[in-house]
């Protein structure tokens, strides 16, 4: 950080502390710049959510997702990072040094990764607003110990479907998978575990059309969508698993987005703002990877120490 009077310039300040964030905090910090980081409300993003990752090179075992987001923390803390607790509510991108207004405070910084991540969609039908919480769940690290011996329903087609429904399985009596195709997105190896899992069974071809229930869930209504014909399935739990939303929308006034919400980045992940970068699932519509959400964040990182430094010259 720099001194200006009595007013404290940060050299780097990061938002967010998944995998881009901490990578880009550790990045940063042994280049010497002391980032800031504000972590928002979950350390690890949605890493620190994941039962268990099999695919971070390192670990030919898998790794829990919440340790691997406290070794990501510790590693970059280790060469000086400093986490703050807070969330930013307001930034002002107008001239440099850049604002970032906070819960607690205000501050300045001549540099600004963005790694905020994504948040899980909501199907938007009814009942899921009323029974969150009461049997509707977007986490089943978090909430599937409550479904012990009990039936639970799942949607979507994709890994994050297929990964949470096998993780089901190990406190459930039954997890049905409803997709709305008759093929899955997911990769192939976890296919292939849903598949064989008896615990697991698909419904094909299908939506959802409300969820029901009276203290917490009972049943979802279905509908098939090529025979138009409706039914009932009795469950205890209810869990969405229908892809992301880039958290955004902070940023809506001052960078620029794609029409998903997505930040646009040039091939070294800087915004259409000197000085702001981002990284990770805020601006990344292909990949989303714990590898490549920590590998842009890494190219962030050399990306601000490059430009503070050739602005220093
Ligand atoms: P995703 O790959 O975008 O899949 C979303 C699924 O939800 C799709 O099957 C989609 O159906 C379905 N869907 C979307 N909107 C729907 C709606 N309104 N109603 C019903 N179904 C709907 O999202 P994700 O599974 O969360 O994965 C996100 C990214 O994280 C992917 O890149 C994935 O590879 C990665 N990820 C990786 C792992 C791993 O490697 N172990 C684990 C989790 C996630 P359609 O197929 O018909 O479009």
């Amino acid at each position: 950080m720099v001194s200006e009077g009595s007013k404290i310039i940060e050299k780097v300040i990061i938002l967010g502390a998944g995998p881009a964030g901490l990578a880009a905090g550790l990045y940063t910090a042994r280049a010497d710049l002391s980032p800031l980081i504000f972590t928002g409300i979950q350390i690890g993003g949605q890493v620190a959510l994941t039962d268990w990752i099999e695919n971070y090179p390192g670990f030919p075992e898998g790794i829990g997702g919440n340790e691997l987001a406290e070794l990501f923390q510790k590693n970059a803390e280790r060469f000086g990072a400093r986490l703050e607790y807070d969330t930013a509510t307001e930034v002002d991108f107008s001239s440099r040094p850049f604002k970032i207004k906070t819960y607690s405070n205000s501050f300045e910084a001549q540099s600004l990764i963005i790694t905020t991540g994504a948040s899980p969609n909501k199907l938007n039908i009814p009942g899921e607003e009323e029974f969150r919480g009461k049997g509707v769940s977007y986490c089943a690290t978090c909430d599937g110990w409550f479904f012990k011996d009990k039936v639970v329903a799942v949607v979507g087609g994709g890994d994050s479907a297929l990964e949470e429904g096998l993780f089901l399985t190990r406190y459930a009596s039954s997890v049905k998978i409803i997709h709305r195709r008759d093929e899955l997105r997911g990769s192939a190896i976890l296919q292939e575990r849903a598949f064989n899992n008896p615990k697991i069974e698909f419904v094909w071809n299908t939506v959802v059309k409300e969820i029901k229930g009276g203290v917490g869930v009972e049943s979802v209504e279905l509908e098939n969508v090529k025979t138009g014909k409706r039914s009932q399935l009795a469950t205890d739990g209810f869990f969405v698993f229908i892809g992301h939303t880039p958290n955004t929308d902070l940023f809506k006034s001052q960078l620029e987005l794609d029409e998903k919400g997505y930040i646009v980045v040039d091939e070294r992940y800087r915004t259409n703002i000197p000085g702001v970068f981002a990284a990770g699932e805020a601006c990344d519509p292909l990949y989303r990877q714990v590898i490549t959400s920590a590998g842009m964040g890494a190219a962030t990182a050399i990306e601000a120490t490059r430009l503070l430094e050739k602005e220093s010259e």
